[in-house]
């Protein structure tokens, strides 16, 4: 197998109190990532949130919300067109959000599939998917769910099967979450880059007909997120995110960084993106020939664009293709 690192991003707006804006959290920041990603002919995937595009369609008699889905949709076919991946993310918290005197008002009493029985799980995946390819003309073929809520798969593996899509890229190994509205446990998943399942994400199966194409873990020390703070305290020019929205904030979570280590992934969000490169040598070091990257237009700082730049010149360097999943069946 050759060399390979994926770049994916989740195209979508913030889920906090303030949704931001989409030119902010969306088409900004993904200009400059078209920008680096012709530079270093590389292509990317954009797991995009199918579940908005289908609320503006929804909301169509809305001028603004008419404006955003042209807007959206124009760029989608442009990244579609220049060869990136356009596939499938599933935040289902559209179902119970809606639009109201000028701005989103974001409901995540239901933020995971799971919130939803079988036949509601299948309905949602199928009218989403239709969202997003009424727009680009061709199926998705990978799948990330919304906030790594991929759990129970067994759930939601129909939903997939009946959109024909067998590509899964949710789960990162240790990555554990457990609270109300967000939960997922990869503590059990494979230590590999790739494998195959059936009913379990977390449990290879040779013969299983999905492919979990995993996002690759990295381990934060605290100190790293000192130093995170202090940077977006004293040059929030260079290490704020561009997005101006508000994240869904797991308080007790935020704290923890503080004083254990965490169990992160490969992001190319902010000034995590600085720690790409040493990642891909880890990884390496461990005898993986693949990468996968996972970041967000909205999280991406000044110095990300820059980092995430270097990154790519340097992998291409040490003979990494840039690709998508879809092409690396
Ligand atoms: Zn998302």
């Amino acid at each position: 197998m050759s060399k390979v690192v994926h770049i994916t991003f989740d195209y979508e707006l913030f889920f906090g109190s303030s949704s931001g804006s989409i030119q902010k959290c969306m088409l900004e920041p993904t200009e400059e990532l078209m920008r680096i990603a012709e530079k270093n002919k590389a292509r990317f995937v954009f797991f995009v949130d199918a579940g908005f595009i289908w609320q503006l369609r929804q909301h169509a008699h809305v001028t603004q919300c008419r404006e955003d889905l042209q807007l959206i949709s124009e760029q989608i076919i442009r990244l579609h067109k220049a060869g990136h991946e356009i596939a499938l993310h599933v935040h289902p918290h559209w179902e119970d959000s809606y639009y109201e005197k000028g701005s989103w008002k974001i409901n995540v009493s239901r933020y995971k599939l799971a919130n939803f029985n079988e036949d509601e799980i299948r309905g949602i995946v199928s009218k989403y998917h239709k969202a997003l390819t009424d727009i680009t003309g061709q199926q998705c073929k990978s799948y990330r769910a919304g906030g790594w809520c991929v759990q129970p798969f067994k759930k939601i593996k129909q939903a997939l099967e009946t959109n024909n899509i067998f590509t899964d890229s949710s789960v990162y190994k240790n990555g554990f979450q457990d609270y109300s509205a967000q939960s997922y446990d990869f503590r059990k998943a494979p230590d590999k880059a790739e494998w195959n399942f059936e009913d379990d994400e977390c449990d290879e199966n040779i013969n299983g007909k999905f492919r979990e194409v995993a996002i690759t873990p990295d381990r934060l020390s605290p100190l790293f997120y000192i130093n995170l703070y202090l940077k977006m305290k004293l040059n929030p020019q260079n290490f704020k995110p561009v997005g101006d929205g508000s994240w869904l904030k797991n308080k007790k979570r935020i704290y923890g960084h503080f004083y254990s280590f965490t169990d992160h992934f490969a992001c190319c969000d902010g000034f995590f993106a600085s720690r790409l490169r040493q990642i891909l040598l880890k990884n390496e070091s461990r005898g993986s020939r693949r990468m996968l990257v996972l970041g967000h237009p909205k999280s991406m700082a000044k110095c990300s664009f820059y980092y995430l730049d270097n990154f790519l010149e340097y992998a291409i360097k040490k003979g990494y293709k840039i690709s998508t999943l879809a092409g690396s069946e």
